[in-house]
């Protein structure tokens, strides 16, 4: 096995209760029964990671991870309802009633050369390479994010001086930084999501490398490099996380689109305010849709592509259809959106067209269609940041109120001339 030439070497440094304020009431019942059991049979077991993290800075933890020098195996025959998941290197998932606790055994310093990871077919192998605590730790980016709780003792074991760094308001990566991006370039995005979230400033070695290294992220596999995007949209903070991509110079080949919006003040409003929408809804623990995101952030490229092809003659549902694949094709070109939100897309922006039709049956039918409130929810984006008039979007917000006979009263007369679409130009 080749170890890593460079591996960062931490200094162990056990930090009381009295100074870290953590209490084991914090910890979910099911990552403390994990710990104990693990523990009483004779092995180490930390609360580790993010979930500790997040309690020293006040929030609320999202998960809770366990990391243990017990194996895999050994995890499985001690704790009910418990399996093995991976292929390469295995962590153990136990459920409890709504929760799932994932345990994984400390590793040690990986084999970096790829080929080493595979049987003489190309096949993926197993990569179990386990490790020490003190080479878990070093193997972790952050300095925050390589803390160890033990609920029992009521102790942080804290090798990099990650709780200095929390009390300091620090995001400090361990080791090298410019290694340690080279070595997984999607750090760099963690780096900027901690930071947003988290409101720690970025420790000036571990922001240097960023700017230079960004293009690195260019070799990332894409659905890798999404679901990192995604973490960063739903992280509660995707304003300040897309404010600091660009400060960075993260975004270029992210969503290079977003830099075309923010320059038009009403691209940027939208996008503004959906950021907003998006985190106000995470906050308050409500679902929020991929598909609806991704639908707001390219929709000033679709509308200004779909005013071009209007502008040049093309009738306007085929011009929008047109945009709508355009402007899907030139993404996928640099951040790959999935192609399952496609669907969902281009459904809510090719319902905003029929916002501005309230005559007749048409605005019943759209009532009824099953993407109809995503995409009134889009039309009060687009209202709110003054693309649509807002008494167009008053008038759908009465008309889901009042009852069928006041809607009939509501509709619009007929024959009501639509402007600037080109349609009075047909003979
Ligand atoms: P959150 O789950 O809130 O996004 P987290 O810190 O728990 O934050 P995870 O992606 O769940 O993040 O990873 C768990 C832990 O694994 C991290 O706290 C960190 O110690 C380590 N880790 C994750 N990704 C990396 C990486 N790319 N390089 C080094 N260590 C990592
Ligand atoms: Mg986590």
């Amino acid at each position: 096995m080749r170890r890593s030439a460079k591996a960062p070497t931490g200094k162990l440094r056990v930090v009381p209760g009295a100074q870290h304020g953590l209490h084991a009431d914090a910890i979910s019942a099911c990552a403390l029964r994990v710990t104990k059991t693990l523990q009483e049979a004779g092995f180490r077991a930390y609360i580790v990671g993010g979930a500790v993290r997040d309690l020293l800075v006040g929030n609320e933890p999202k998960d809770f991870d366990v990391a243990t020098n017990a194996t895999p195996d050994q995890v499985r025959r001690l704790i009910r309802r418990s399996r093995a998941i991976g292929r390469r290197f295995q962590i153990v998932h136990v459920m409890c009633h709504d929760e799932v606790v994932e345990v994984t055994t400390f590793r040690g310093p990986g084999r970096e050369d790829a080929q080493q990871q595979t049987d003489e077919h190309g096949r993926l192998t197993r990569d179990n390479v386990f490790g020490t605590i003190e080479e878990d730790a070093a193997r972790r980016d952050f300095t925050v994010n390589a803390l160890y709780y033990d609920p029992v003792k009521n102790e942080v074991l804290d090798y990099f001086d990650g709780v200095a760094d929390i009390h300091a308001k620090r995001l400090t990566m361990i080791g090298d930084p410019a290694t340690r991006y080279r070595e997984d370039p999607v750090r760099m995005l963690r780096a900027v999501r901690f930071s947003a979230k988290l409101g720690l400033d970025l420790d000036q070695a571990t922001r240097a490398p960023i700017r230079d290294l960004a293009d690195l992220l260019l070799n990332v596999p894409e659905s890798r490099l999404f679901d990192e995007i995604l973490k960063l949209l739903l992280s509660g903070h995707a304003h300040a996380c897309v404010a600091r991509l660009r400060t960075e110079g993260l975004h270029h080949d992210l969503l290079p689109l977003l830099d075309l919006i923010l320059d038009q003040p009403q691209g940027e409003r939208f996008i503004h305010q959906s950021l907003e929408n998006t985190d106000t809804r995470v906050r308050d623990g409500k679902p929020v849709s991929t598909g609806f995101l991704f639908a707001s952030l390219l929709w000033h490229p679709v509308l200004d592509e779909w005013k071009r092809r209007q502008a040049a003659g093309e009738k306007l549902m085929p011009a929008l259809f047109e945009s709508m694949s355009a402007i899907l094709e030139t993404q996928r070109k640099k951040l790959a959106i999935p192609r399952r939100y496609d669907a969902v897309m281009k459904e809510i922006w090719a319902l905003q067209p029929r916002f501005e039709q309230r005559s007749g049956q048409r605005p019943f039918r759209l009532l009824e269609h099953p993407r109809f409130r995503a995409a009134y929810d889009f039309m009060l984006l687009r209202a709110d940041s003054g693309e649509l008039d807002e008494a167009i979007a008053d008038w759908w917000t009465d008309f889901q109120k009042v009852g069928p006979e006041e809607r009939e009263a509501m509709l619009v007369p007929e024959e009501k001339p639509k402007r600037g679409r080109g349609r009075r130009r047909r003979p």
